[in-house]
């Protein structure tokens, strides 16, 4: 299939009403069979007018992105593909300056780069500066009235590019445990366990949500101090405590890695906390499916959920930043669920 006449005056006639700049013909005639159903991502040719997304990381080999994005790619019918390139964190900005000049749409950032890219990025949207970290890039230019605008709005490479940093994983984290639980967070008490990457943007994000109480368990303690003192100076009005509990709490969110491996402990001591019924249980892993921590929650009767949610929002959202449309996320949430546990 390639694209014609009528995709391009399609694509034209949806988009350039805002624009002094012609769009590049990039999505597909409506109705094409691509729209319908699941898709199967890369039916499409790659041809000359093929656009290019990718995630960085070190390693990258594990990363179900490429499954997530090009699933979603292809619903919305675009001449798009996304990548997996490992870049290891000193050739990062090489890397950033590269995409860039070869006309990438976006790039995901994932371990070790998200912090890193917050001093090689050229503007930075207040997502990222609040979480402190980025993991989506949209490439823009600048339009002839001087406004920076997404790098698909415009037929020909402008001469002034720039990349702007964004951060979606914590929009992602609460989304999911909302999802995913049916749980709300405003004026809730939290035990969260983990203060590295992924614990430390949970907890501000629960603070910045309204969460009443959050308990925090690391195993070096001097990590969960720093991220309680954060809270303390950016969201006063949440009471915030190092270790276990007294009583019980609403949610248990694990942020960390204890359970992706085989024969790993709990990352919770059993003496200190016990699963009660009522307790909804988050866990940021999802592979496995469940882990030892979601296995004896369920038993215990409370409801569960792994990271699955968590890692499709925060694609989804940034597939929204690079194509300003709708991410079409069942689609995608079942392409994840192929990709990491097989066929349904
Ligand atoms: P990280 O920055 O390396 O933090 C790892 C966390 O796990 C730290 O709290 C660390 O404690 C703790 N930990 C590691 N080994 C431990 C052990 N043997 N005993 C006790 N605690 C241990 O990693 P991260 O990026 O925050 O990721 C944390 C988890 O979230 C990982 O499982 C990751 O797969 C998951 N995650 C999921 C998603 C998603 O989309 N679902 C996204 C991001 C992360 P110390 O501080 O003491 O080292």
């Amino acid at each position: 299939m390639t694209l014609g006449g009528k995709a391009e005056q399609g694509a034209r006639a949806h988009n350039l009403c805002a624009l002094s700049v012609r769009i590049f013909p990039f999505a597909l005639a409506p109705g094409s069979p691509i729209n319908t159903g699941v898709p199967e991502p890369l039916t499409l040719p790659i041809n000359a007018s093929t656009r290019y997304c990718a995630v960085y990381g070190h390693p990258v080999r594990h990363s179900a992105s490429p499954a997530l994005q090009n699933a979603g790619l292809a619903e919305l019918g675009l001449n798009w593909r996304y990548l997996a390139f490992d870049v290891p964190p000193e050739t990062l900005r090489a890397a950033l300056l590269g995409a860039q000049a070869m006309g990438f749409i976006g790039l995901n950032l994932t371990v070790p780069h998200k912090v890193l890219a917050l001093d090689w990025v050229d503007a930075l949207d207040d997502s990222a500066r609040r979480w402190g970290a980025v993991n989506t890039v949209r490439f823009e230019a600048r339009d002839p009235a001087g406004n920076w605008r997404p790098l698909r709005e415009f037929e020909q490479a402008p001469r002034e590019l720039r990349s702007h940093g964004f951060n979606t994983d914590a929009e992602a984290i609460t989304q999911a445990i909302g999802e995913d639980l049916g749980f709300e967070l405003p004026g809730k008490r939290v035990l969260l366990l983990g203060a590295g990457g992924a614990g430390r943007t949970a907890a501000l994000k629960l603070a910045s949500d309204g969460v009443a109480e959050l308990f925090l368990v690391n195993r070096t303690q001097s990590k969960a101090e720093a991220v309680a003192e954060e809270i303390h100076r950016l969201f006063p009005q949440v009471k915030v405590a190092l270790g276990y509990p007294p009583g019980r709490v609403d949610l248990l969110l694990n942020a960390t890695s204890l359970g992706l491996r085989p024969g790993d402990p709990l990352p919770l001591a059993p003496d200190a906390f016990t699963l009660e019924p009522a307790l909804a249980v988050f866990d940021m892993i999802y592979r496995p499916a469940e882990t030892p921590l979601l296995s004896l929650a369920k038993k215990a009767g409370c409801r569960t959920a792994n990271g699955l949610g968590m890692l499709l929002h925060q694609g989804a959202r940034a597939l929204e930043l690079w194509t300003g449309r709708h991410a079409p996320s069942r689609s995608m949430r079942q392409a994840l669920q192929t990709h990491i546990y097989g066929a349904p």
